[in-house]
């Protein structure tokens, strides 16, 4: 079996009769000390030490299953990076991307007529056309993103919007912010006016 076929597919059955040896450790096998078992991912015959390991297999319905060590490392690491491949773009983790920014700063945000609320604000330096808003600085999980390429700047307020707010329109999505002073907003606007014309 090829590593990523490991608890997929039920595995050819290696023998008893077949191996003297642990087929990892290659100590010998004996009636009293060092018997043999079967890794359940594999096939292989291994010793107990070898085969003290327990992952989840596919092919057995996701049961728990004894597996040789060698197995329980392929199998639990392949888990292990479908997890983050399965992980969405809004689980990235504030902290990270902040350090590494174009820019960064609390600003008030409203989408449609929900009421204003106050978000961090990220574009980071590895992805400069995208917004990432988050509830706090060190939250692991974005609110929104905002691909910001194609959207329309709109930078002068109505007399009815918060002072130093600007909007992002694009068909029929409209979002909202607002910096606490006039210098934020420039600073923000002058690094929005390159995404969405996607210029970084
Ligand atoms: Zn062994
Ligand atoms: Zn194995």
């Amino acid at each position: 079996l090829q590593n990523a076929e490991l608890g997929k597919r039920a595995p050819r059955w290696i023998r008893d009769n077949e191996v003297t040896m642990c087929m990892k450790c290659k100590e010998p096998f004996n009636a009293l000390t060092r018997r043999r078992h079967h890794c359940r991912a594999c096939g292989h015959v291994v010793c107990w030490k070898c085969s003290d390991y327990k992952a989840h297999l596919e092919y057995d319905g996701n049961k728990l299953n004894k597996v040789c060590k060698d197995c329980y490392h392929v199998i639990i690491g392949c888990t292990d990076s479908e997890e983050k491949k399965k992980k969405g773009i809004l689980e990235i983790e504030s902290a990270e991307v902040s350090g590494n920014s174009v820019i960064c700063s609390f600003l008030q945000y409203m989408e449609k007529s929900k009421p204003w609320q106050k978000a961090w604000c990220v574009i980071p330096k590895q992805e400069a056309l995208v917004l990432y808003m988050y509830g706090a600085p060190q939250d692991v999980k974005a609110l929104a993103t905002i691909p910001l390429l194609g959207y329309t700047v709109d930078d002068t307020p109505r007399s009815a919007d918060l002072p130093h707010s600007f909007k992002l329109t694009q068909s029929k999505s409209v979002h909202s912010f607002a910096a606490d002073n006039e210098e934020l907003k420039q600073k923000w606007l002058k690094v929005i006016h390159l995404a969405v014309k996607g210029e970084t």
